[in-house]
C-alpha cells in the first residue's frame, strides 16, 4: 500500500508568505555558515544536510491524500492539494485512469480542488465517489453553479459513478476493504479505515473528542486499532483546542492518547492550522513528542508531521 500527501492543511489554502519565506531564508543562511557553492549538486548536497523543517515546506494544499494498492487508486478527499494529483497524474503519463473518491464532508477545505483537477474534463477518466453524506452529487454541483464557477458539474467529461455507502459500513474494491465512521464534526465528517493484505491504513480528519464519554471514545479507539498509518486532525495546540470547543478540531496530544491506546503504529499530525506557520507546526509536533516521551516513555508509536509530498510504503 502505498501512501502520497497532496494537501495537509485546514480551513483554507494558505501558501507560505514573504515574511515567512524570508524566516527560513534567514535560518538557512545563518548555518552555511560563510561556506560557498560551486555547484548544484554542492548547494544540493547542504540542503539535503538542513532540518525537515528548513529544506521542505509543509505546504498551503487543503486536504487530499492518494492510496495505490492492487494496481487501484484510492484518494481521499479533494481539497486544493487534489489539484497538484491532477496534474501529476497528467504530466506522468499514468496508466491508471479509474479513481475511488472518498469524502469525508463537503466543506470547502475538503473539495474545492475538484473543479480545478484537469483529469475531470477527459472522458478516459473514471471517478467512483463514496460519501455517506447520501447526496454527495447534489453537493459537488451546488459548488459549480455559475454563480461560484464558470463551468457546471455536467460539462465535466469525465465519467463519474456517486455509489451508495451507508454511514458505518464497508466496501471492498479490488481486494481493498474500506469501512467509514462518522465523527464529530458541524455537518458531520467521516473517517475511513483501509484494510488490505493485512495492512491498515485509517484517515480520520477533521473531528474533535471533548467532553467524551468512556464507550464513545473505545468507540474511536475500535475503529482506529492496529493501524499502521493514521492521519489524525491536530490543527490546534492544546490551549487553543481548549478555547475552541465545538469547532469541530483535535489536537496532537489527543491523538496521542488515542492513537497509543489503539496500539497504532505511526500517528501523522494533519488539517495544519492555516494561521500557524511552519515553525509553529514544528513546534507543535516537538511538544507532541515531548508529551509522549513524559507520559508513554515505553511507547514505540512514531509521530510523523504531514507535509505534501510526503509517503509511506506499507
Ligand atoms: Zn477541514
Ligand atoms: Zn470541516
Amino acid at each position: 500500500m502505498f501512501i502520497r500527501f497532496w494537501g495537509v492543511r485546514g480551513s483554507i489554502p494558505s501558501p507560505p508568505t514573504t515574511a515567512q519565506y524570508r524566516n527560513k531564508l534567514r535560518h538557512v543562511l545563518k548555518l552555511s555558515n560563510g561556506k560557498t557553492f560551486e555547484s548544484d549538486s554542492d548547494a544540493d548536497g547542504f540542503i539535503e544536510s538542513l532540518d525537515d523543517s528548513l529544506k521542505n515546506l509543509l505546504g498551503g494544499n487543503t486536504t487530499c491524500v492518494e492510496i495505490v494498492a492492487n494496481n487501484t487508486r484510492l484518494v481521499f478527499d479533494m481539497g486544493s492539494g487534489f489539484r497538484e494529483l491532477g496534474n501529476h497524474l497528467l504530466h506522468s503519463a499514468d496508466p491508471l485512469t479509474e479513481m475511488h473518491v472518498f469524502i469525508s464532508h463537503t466543506h470547502w477545505d475538503h473539495i474545492q480542488g475538484w473543479p480545478f483537477f484537469k483529469p475531470a474534463y477527459i472522458p478516459k477518466y473514471k471517478f467512483n465517489f463514496y460519501s455517506p453524506h447520501g447526496n454527495f452529487q447534489q453537493r459537488l454541483s451546488e459548488q459549480q453553479e455559475f454563480k461560484f464557477f464558470p463551468v457546471s458539474l455536467n460539462f465535466m467529461a469525465s465519467r463519474k459513478e456517486y455509489m451508495d455507502f451507508d454511514p458505518e459500513s464497508s466496501v471492498v474494491i479490488n481486494g481493498i476493504k474500506v469501512t467509514n465512521i462518522e465523527l464529530h464534526h458541524p455537518g458531520k465528517s467521516y473517517g475511513y479505515r483501509v484494510e488490505y493484505e493485512g495492512k491498515v491504513f485509517v484517515f480520520a480528519t477533521d473531528s474533535e473528542y471533548n467532553n467524551f464519554t468512556t464507550s464513545k471514545f473505545m468507540r474511536f479507539i475500535d475503529f482506529f486499532q492496529g493501524a499502521d498509518v493514521i492521519v489524525f486532525d491536530a490543527q490546534y495546540s492544546f490551549d487553543q483546542e481548549m478555547q475552541r470547543v465545538d469547532w469541530g478540531h483535535s489536537s496532537a496530544f489527543v491523538g496521542v492518547d488515542l492513537a497509543i491506546q489503539a496500539n497504532v503504529k505511526k500517528i501523522v499530525l494533519f488539517h495544519h492550522d492555516p494561521d500557524n506557520d511552519d515553525f509553529e507546526i514544528l513546534n507543535l509536533f516537538k511538544k507532541s513528542q515531548m508529551y509522549k516521551q513524559d507520559n508513554y516513555p515505553n511507547s514505540e508509536m512514531e509521530i510523523y508531521l504531514a507535509r505534501e509530498g510526503l509517503t509511506f510504503n506499507l
